[in-house]
Formats: C-alpha cells, sequence, structure tokens
C-alpha cells in the first residue's frame, strides 16, 4: 500500500518546524553571517539548539522507553527539509547529525549502555554530538575500506590496559560540532598490525574527557554557520565499557545501520536548500523585468524553474521513500534508498542553486543575494558524509553482491 498523504499530525510537526525555522534560525544564521570573522558560531545557535530541543526535534529518534519522542525517520526528514531551507549548515550539523546519532547506541550499544546514556542524552536540552573519525593523512574513502592490508584505515589508536582504553591521535578539521559537543563518537584502532575490518572499533567519547583536545577550526566556503575543527586525542583514558559494539568491523556495521536515517536527513536539508533557491529565483523571475515583461514570462526563464520544480519534487519522493524504508527496517533503506536519496539530493541542491544564480544574471553572484552561498552550502553535500562517487559505487557494490546471491538491494 501506497500512501504520500501526510498525517494531520505529521502537518503539523512539519508547519511547527518551518515556524521555528523562520523565527529562529534564519535570523539566527544572518546574525552570524554578518559578525565580523572569528566569531565563534556555536555561541549564536546554542539558544536555538534549545529551543530546538523543547520542541523535540533533537531527541525525536530516541524511543520513549529511553526517554526520546520516539519519533519516525519520516517525521524526522519532514522537520529537515524545513529547517535546510531556512540555514543548510545549521540543520545539517548541530539538529542533523545530534539527532540521528544518538541511533548509534540504540542500535550498536548494549542494553547497559542504552539505559546509561539515552535518557541522558534525551534529557538534556544542550547534548550536541559529534562523529570524530576522519584523520589528516588517511582517504575519507579508506575509512571503511575492506582491504586486507593492514595500512590502509585510520591510523589513531585504542590500547587497552585493563578495564581501559587509551585513544590517541588527530582527527581531521573536518569533524563536525568540534567544539559545540558534550559527546563524541571517536572511531580508533585496536590493533595497527590488523586489517582495519578487523581492528576499527567505535568509542562514546565525553567532551570533557582529559586529553581530548578541540584545535584549529577549519573555514570552509558554505555552511558559515557551522563548526569544523580537528579532535585531538592526547592519552585520552576511557573506561572499556565506552566501546561501542566490537573490536572488529562493528563499527563499519554500526555505520551503516544508522546511515538510513543521517543519509535520509541530510538528503532532507538538501531538498530544503533546493526548494530554497526555487523560492528565491521564483520571486525574482517575477519582479525583474526585460524587454517590458518580467523575466518569468521568458521561456528561457519559466523552463528553468520547472526544471528546479520537477526535481525538487522527485528528491522528495526518494528522501521519503528512504525514511519509510528506515522506518519498517527494510534493508534496501542502508545499501540503495538513503546513498540513493542522498546523492539525489544533493545534485539537485546543486543544479538549483546555480539556475538561481543563472535567473538572477549579475545579482546572482552577490553577497546581496543568497544564491552563490547556496551553490557553496549545496557542494557541501559533493563530500562530507562520504563523496558523491563513493556513495553511488556503494550503491554498485551493494547490487552486485545482491547479484550473486546476497540480500536484494532492490531495483
Ligand atoms: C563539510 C564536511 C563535514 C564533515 N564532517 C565530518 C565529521 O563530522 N566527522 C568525520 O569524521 N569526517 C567528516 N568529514 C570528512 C568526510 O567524511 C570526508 O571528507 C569524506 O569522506 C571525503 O574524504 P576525503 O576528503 O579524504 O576524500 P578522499 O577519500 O581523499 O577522496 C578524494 C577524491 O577521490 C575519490 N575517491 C577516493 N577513493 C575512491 C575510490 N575508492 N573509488 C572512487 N573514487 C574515489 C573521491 O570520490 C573524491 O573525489 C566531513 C567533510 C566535510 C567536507
Amino acid at each position: 500500500m501506497i500512501g504520500f498523504e501526510l498525517t494531520d499530525e505529521q502537518r503539523m510537526l512539519q508547519q511547527t518546524a518551518r515556524d521555528f525555522a523562520a523565527s529562529h534560525i534564519a535570523p539566527c544564521a544572518e546574525r552570524i553571517r554578518r559578525a565580523e570573522d572569528g566569531i565563534d558560531p556555536w555561541q549564536e545557535v546554542r539558544p536555538v539548539f534549545l529551543r530546538a530541543a523543547e520542541l523535540g526535534f533533537t531527541n525525536l529518534l530516541i524511543p520513549e522507553e529511553h526517554g526520546g519522542v520516539g519519533g519516525s525517520a519520516l517525521d524526522h526528514v519532514l522537520i529537515m527539509e524545513e529547517l535546510g531551507a531556512a540555514d543548510h549548515g545549521i540543520a545539517s550539523t548541530y539538529l542533523n547529525i545530534s539527532a540521528t546519532a544518538p541511533l548509534i547506541i540504540l542500535h550498536g550499544g548494549t542494553d547497559a549502555q542504552r539505559e546509561a546514556w539515552l535518557p541522558e542524552i534525551a534529557a538534556a536540552d544542550d547534548f550536541v554530538l559529534a562523529s570524530a573519525s576522519s584523520e589528516p593523512d588517511v582517504a575519507g574513502a579508506d575509512s571503511f575500506c575492506p582491504s586486507p592490508d593492514p595500512r590502509i584505515g585510520l591510523k589513531s589508536t585504542a590500547r587497552r590496559e585493563g578495564d581501559e582504553y587509551v585513544l590517541n591521535g588527530a582527527k581531521s578539521g573536518f569533524s563536525t560540532n568540534a567544539g559545540a559537543a558534550r559527546g563524541y563518537f571517536v572511531m580508533a584502532r585496536t590493533d595497527l598490525s590488523k586489517p582495519a575490518r578487523e581492528s576499527t572499533a567505535m568509542f562514546f567519547v565525553p567532551a570533557d574527557t582529559p586529553g581530548l583536545k578541540v584545535g584549529r577550526r577549519t573555514r570552509l566556503s558554505g555552511w558559515e554557520t557551522a563548526c569544523q575543527a580537528e579532535v585531538i586525542l592526547e592519552d585520552v583514558r576511557i573506561p572499556a565499557g565506552r566501546r561501542v559494539g566490537g573490536e572488529g568491523s562493528d563499527a563499519g556495521m554500526i555505520f551503516f545501520r544508522i546511515l538510513p536515517y543521517l543519509a535520509s536527513g541530510f538528503a532532507a536539508t538538501f531538498v530544503g536548500l533546493a526548494r530554497a533557491a526555487f523560492d528565491l529565483a521564483f520571486a525574482y523571475a517575477h519582479e525583474r523585468v526585460s524587454w517590458g515583461q518580467p523575466i518569468i514570462e521568458h521561456q528561457a526563464v519559466s523552463l528553468k524553474l520547472a526544471d528546479m520544480a520537477v526535481e525538487i519534487e522527485a528528491a522528495r519522493l526518494m528522501v521519503w521513500r528512504a525514511a519509510a524504508a528506515a522506518d519498517t527496517g527494510d534493508p534496501r533503506a542502508g545499501m540503495l534508498y538513503a546513498p540513493a536519496a542522498k546523492t539525489m539530493a544533493v545534485d539537485t541542491a546543486i543544479r538549483c542553486a546555480e539556475r538561481a544564480m543563472k535567473i538572477l544574471g549579475s545579482y546572482g553572484i552577490t553577497r546581496e543575494y543568497p544564491a552563490a552561498r547556496m551553490l557553496n552550502d549545496a557542494w557541501i553535500g559533493d563530500s562530507c558524509d562520504g563523496t558523491r562517487d563513493v556513495l553511488r559505487l556503494n550503491i554498485i557494490q551493494a547490487m552486485r553482491m545482491a547479484a550473486a546471491g546476497g540480500p536484494p538491494p532492490g531495483h
């Protein structure tokens, strides 16, 4: 049975998110952009995050039995599209990551870890989460590389000493939410002489653990409202019970299990961004006059707008499908639907922002209008959380496995 109509509750949730985005996210993003260089965006975003927590957006996906809202992946993507339309950086970093990362504990943790950590995260109003996996001298594509060569993979180490692990290493300056986060999901190798797939483990590390330091902030050409920084691990001692999952391939498997939520949430923010680019260009095309008529009357302009509308519609449907598949536990969600939705949504956001720039003519490249910023934000989707090419290759890899008798990715 296929249904595309939202329930009354979902429409209300969508409207609440839209109102919150307009009243809190958009003005906050504007303040950060207008501020002098060097401002810490998190200081401005923090009150917005607190309000999002009050609305139940940050603990939405934590089940009620662990103190959360117990919402669905579909609820989450409805919210994320609205927030992404107001400011892509705030939506996809502080909010999407913090809302989906608790699922690492839910799906990868033990009963004791779920009972100890999830209620604490759900109850706090500022529990920003971060993942610190990528490293400066390791290609991001190698983080989950299945190669048997032990030289390929992350270089940060987790040395077991009795009931503790001691973490050492340097994480890349792309660690999102670094500095704002209260907890970090850190990936490190327990034995560098073993292949990464047998030695990469995940640890949940409180931000105030001695030895965990946030380094230099990375300034990106987009996402001015977000925080990316290095995370340095210097003899970070944590109880062995802070390892989430086993020591071997579990880190990759856990990541794979939360991918449907994380990637469809990201994808939804890109649909929101594409929609914002459309709204900008659509309004401008009515106001700008050439040859005696609004430029929307010129078919070269209106066809661009039509293409934007068509692609946004397609991307949104793919996001909803990925979210619906995540909600029913369909294995195709992680293998096909969520990576496909993210790829499509990023492509759509890039193309829509480009078309908006073109429709705005020379004003498209000014700072007076947001079209160029939207394009920079959209391009971030090409590499964050796995490059678009690597995502596409993963889709084909899953299909090849299915063709060889593995689980069906669906096509
Ligand atoms: C805005 C942003 C936020 C991020 N946030 C985080 C975070 O919170 N935590 C974290 O740990 N990391 C984070 N990252 C890092 C991110 O996961 C990596 O940047 C990403 O995986 C790409 O890695 P790379 O830049 O090292 O590219 P590389 O892996 O070096 O790839 C370079 C190019 O080669 C291509 N390529 C590489 N290998 C292959 C292959 N096997 N087959 C085909 N093509 C290949 C890629 O597609 C790409 O075009 C973030 C990155 C960005 C940009």
